[in-house]
This record gives structure tokens, C-alpha cells and sequence, in this order.
């Protein structure tokens, strides 16, 4: 084992920078993290077989990054379009510590299946059951798991609770006894700069973590819950963690509901809401313009967008399908 493996530091990525990309994985999640020591963190792997093909994307989003090995990768929970491209994954990708919520709670073949597959996977390497408060080893961020297994965080550190006007007018709703409200999600410092990637969380877990008091703060950076299915995504939880830029990575007929983008769309602060995809089962009100969809209506796929962050706060968004790149 190398000195470098022993302090979970990439030698090579190194910038001032976190760098934070969306990758294509037709509505599963797929989302790399590269800090600036050059330290790695994919969150989810999306989904197996298709010739690897997911595990490829990674792979070039990684090549992009410049880094050889993920020092973490985390899984959210176990649906297929999460945990299914472990396998492909490590077959073609070093990976320094597993971490997760612990054992499959759905009871379903295709979860109990893929959480086999999963731990099959895992093998030798270490893998670590998270729980809200523990925080991932990333130098230069802070990085928090704020919910694991349906449980949350009690109090985040740096983060006064506020009232939350929004709460008064949120219906109830109903716990569903899948994964996703197991969803372990995690909030990423870089300075003043903070991202919030939730994985599947539906309705009845996003709640607790802003009524009646907001937990989390506000968001420069919001991965959408769910890939934007109505499922997720309530008016409470999204207008008070006041994203300034989303993104959903929804597929081409996978979520992006038009429910959960008109209520992304239009929290107070937003200034824009990207989309892996068009959402093509939606229309042309619950879409977002063609300049901020990666992977448009009958065109290639595989377009990702690379988020740059600062310190400061400020951050970028580019659209690898049209190399443009957005400042906020
Ligand atoms: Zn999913
Ligand atoms: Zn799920």
C-alpha cells in the first residue's frame, strides 16, 4: 500500500477548486466529487450491465478530473439505478472505502438481489456504514451525512435552525416502505460554497430536516431529490433550502415530473434548473431551455455537466454537450 492510499489522497487532481460532475446515467445517480487536495467521492454508481456502459461514463468523468482511483464511493440505498453498476465498476476502477446505510430494508427481489451483488462487490475493500452526523474524510471540505437509514441529523454544525414559514401549508404524507426514505444524504462545504445531495429521499423524510425548523440552511447547489419525481421534491423542504442552481438527473422517460420541476422552478432564489435530460413524457412548459439540458430529445447521450466551485462561493456550470459554461 502506498503512502498516498494510506492518507485516502489522490496524488493527481489537485486544485483550488471542487469539482462536481452530473453524470449521465439515464435517470439513476451517478455524481462525482473531486475536492481540491484531489481527494474523490462518487455518490452512486447507476445501473449495471449495458456493456458497462454507466461505468464508462464515470470513467470519463474521472479522466476529466484527472484522477486514477475513487477514494470513496458512496452508495445512497439500494435501487438498481444507484447500486446496480457496482459490479461493472470495480472491475475497472480502484476504490478506497464503500460507505452506506447498512443492510437492504426493501423488501423486493430485485433490492435483495442487487444488495448481494452489492456486497459481492465490496469484496476486500472496506466499506463503511455511515449515520447522520458522521462526516467523510474529504480534506479542504466539509462533508456531512445529514440522513441514513430514515434517520436524520438532529443539528447541523455551523448551521443555526430558522422558522420555517413554508411548513404551515405542507400537506402530511405518507411513509413508503422502499429504499429511498432510507436514502443516505450528505451537504458538501467547500468554504462558503455548499452542495446538498439527498439521493431518493421522498416526501415524508424531507420534512423533518426543515419543519418546523430548517435544519440545513440555504444551498448554492441543489441535486434535485429523486431525479425530480413528485414522490420528492415538497414545496416545504425545497423553497426553504432556497437553492440558487439545481440540477435533476431525470432520465429521457424517467421522472422529471411536472410537478417537481414547477416547484423547483419556481422557489424563491433559483436562477437556474438543469436537466441530464429532456423530459420527454412532460411538455415544453416543464422543460428547461435546450442550453441547460445536457442530453437533448433524439440526440446522443452521455453529456454531463462539470460543476467548478469556489471558496468564495462562486461556482460555475458547463454543458459538456455544448461546452458552454454558465457563472453564478
Ligand atoms: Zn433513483
Ligand atoms: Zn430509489
Amino acid at each position: 500500500m502506498t503512502a498516498f492510499a494510506v492518507l485516502g489522497v489522490s496524488a493527481q487532481g489537485k486544485s483550488n477548486e471542487l469539482r462536481i460532475y452530473s453524470i449521465d446515467v439515464e435517470g439513476g445517480q451517478s455524481t462525482l466529487l473531486v475536492g481540491p487536495a484531489g481527494t474523490s467521492l462518487l455518490v452512486d454508481t447507476g445501473w449495471g450491465d449495458n456493456n458497462g456502459r454507466d461505468a464508462g461514463r464515470i470513467e470519463a468523468a474521472m479522466n476529466d478530473a484527472g484522477v486514477t482511483k475513487l477514494d470513496y464511493v458512496l452508495i445512497t440505498h439500494f435501487h438498481t439505478d444507484h447500486v446496480g453498476g457496482v459490479p461493472n465498476l470495480v472491475q475497472r476502477v480502484k476504490v478506497g472505502e464503500f460507505l452506506d446505510h447498512g443492510e437492504n430494508r426493501e423488501d423486493s427481489e430485485i433490492t435483495r438481489h442487487d444488495y448481494a451483488a452489492y456486497i459481492k462487490a465490496v469484496g476486500k475493500t472496506p466499506r463503511r456504514i455511515v449515520h447522520p452526523g458522521d462526516t467523510v474524510d474529504i480534506p479542504g471540505l466539509t462533508t456531512i451525512v445529514l440522513t441514513a437509514d430514515g434517520e436524520h441529523i438532529a443539528a447541523v454544525p455551523g448551521v443555526k435552525p430558522t422558522p420555517n414559514p413554508y411548513c404551515a401549508s405542507e400537506p402530511k404524507w405518507e411513509l413508503d416502505t422502499t429504499e429511498n426514505p432510507r436514502s443516505t444524504g450528505i451537504l458538501v462545504r467547500y468554504g462558503k460554497f455548499r452542495f446538498l445531495d439527498l439521493g431518493d429521499l421522498t416526501k415524508a423524510k424531507e420534512i423533518p430536516l426543515v419543519c418546523p425548523e430548517n435544519l440545513i440552511g440555504h444551498v448554492d447547489l441543489y441535486l434535485v431529490n429523486h431525479h425530480g419525481f413528485n414522490l420528492s421534491n415538497t414545496r416545504a423542504f425545497v423553497d426553504a433550502i432556497h437553492p440558487r442552481v439545481a440540477i435533476m438527473n431525470n432520465g429521457a422517460h424517467k421522472a422529471g415530473s411536472p410537478e417537481a420541476w414547477q416547484t423547483v422552478h419556481e422557489s424563491p432564489g433559483l436562477e437556474d434548473l438543469w436537466m441530464v435530460h429532456t423530459a420527454e413524457d412532460s411538455d415544453a412548459a416543464h422543460n428547461s431551455a435546450a442550453p441547460l439540458i445536457a442530453n437533448l430529445k433524439d440526440g446522443a447521450d452521455g453529456a454531463y455537466f462539470k460543476v467548478v466551485a469556489h471558496a468564495d462561493g462562486s461556482f460555475s456550470v458547463t454543458n459538456s454537450r455544448t461546452g458552454q459554461t454558465k457563472e453564478y
